[in-house]
């Protein structure tokens, strides 16, 4: 590109909130035909509330919830995030003394005082009771499972909303010309799909690792850009031809693996990055 062109196109970004990091940033951006999206956090707000509690084998619903928030403090995921919030919002002291560890993507092990607890995905759960088990969710809801002492202790039901502009950014980015728009997430293929299509994307990809999600950008077609926000996404926005991070409320490792960083809380301008690139590439190239 003509230099005077390039400097206008980065600091146009970083006038729109928008930081491009390295040369050839804006040029890929213009070049981009795949947008891929991860879920939480970056379709959705990434602030989940708690909707219900659904307790299992006898147990408890206040002290399931305790449990869980007390393991979820070892937690760095958006999940954990909202049952803590929950459990303090009804007034539950959560256990000091707690020993756990986060099993990355899976959930926490912990120890509670006499207690050995499990929070997390369902098949992570069911690795200690396979009797575990969800019941229908809603859209737009999630589901966290519960075990105590090698039981299934219930379900925590949480609420992440899509975010307002999310449907008008997918639509934005198809009338700009991107023909492939898609979903990438670890979280259950049923409120994947649920979120994905109030969002107008049909392609889903669930229940998948972070390594699932290098392996899936890299078979994506053509040209792709990945958005995402959290700690898992590290990898796969290094991997993309451009990684866009939602920097605002997302982890430090994703805006360090990113080429992109939005500065504001806003999916809006991942549209915003790819036309500034192509307004920068139109006039250059
Ligand atoms: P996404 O790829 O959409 O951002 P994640 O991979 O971060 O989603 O999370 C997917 C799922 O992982 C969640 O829906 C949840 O079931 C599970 N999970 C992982 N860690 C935790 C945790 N600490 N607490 C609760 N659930 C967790
Ligand atoms: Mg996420």
């Amino acid at each position: 590109a003509a230099p005077v062109a390039f400097m206008g196109g980065m600091s146009r970004s970083a006038r729109s909130g928008v930081i491009v990091k390295g040369g050839a940033t804006l040029e890929s951006l213009a070049r981009a035909r795949t947008v891929a999206f991860d879920k939480t956090g970056t379709l959705s707000h990434g602030r989940p509330e708690l909707a219900e509690v659904r307790p299992a084998n006898g147990f408890d619903a206040d002290e399931v919830l305790r449990l869980a928030a007390s393991a979820e403090q070892f937690s760095s995921h958006v999940l954990a995030a909202g049952v803590i919030r929950a459990a303090q919002h009804r007034g539950l002291s959560l256990a000091a003394g707690v020993d756990a560890s986060e099993v990355a993507t899976h959930g926490v092990e912990a120890r509670i005082g006499r207690h050995a607890v499990r929070v997390g995905k369902l098949g992570f759960v069911q690795e200690v009771d396979p009797a575990a088990d969800f019941d229908d969710l809603e859209a737009g809801h999630t589901a966290v499972a519960v075990a105590v002492d090698g039981r299934f202790a219930g379900t925590l039901v949480l609420r992440d909303a899509l975010r307002e502009n999310a449907a008008a950014t997918v639509r934005v980015l198809r009338e700009a010309g991107i023909g492939h728009v898609a979903m990438l997430t670890g979280d259950n293929e049923a409120t994947a799909r649920s979120l994905a299509g109030a969002a107008g994307i049909d392609e889903v990809h669930a229940s998948l690792l972070p390594q699932d999600k290098v392996r899936l950008v890299s078979e994506l077609e053509p040209r792709v850009v990945m958005v995402g926000d959290g700690v898992n996404d590290a990898p796969v926005l290094a991997a993309a031809d451009v990684g866009i991070a939602m920097g605002a409320r997302g982890s430090t490792a994703a805006s360090e693996s990113a080429d992109v960083v939005i500065m504001a809380d806003d999916i809006g301008k991942v549209a915003q990055a790819l036309e500034i690139g192509r307004d920068t590439y139109r006039v250059a190239l």
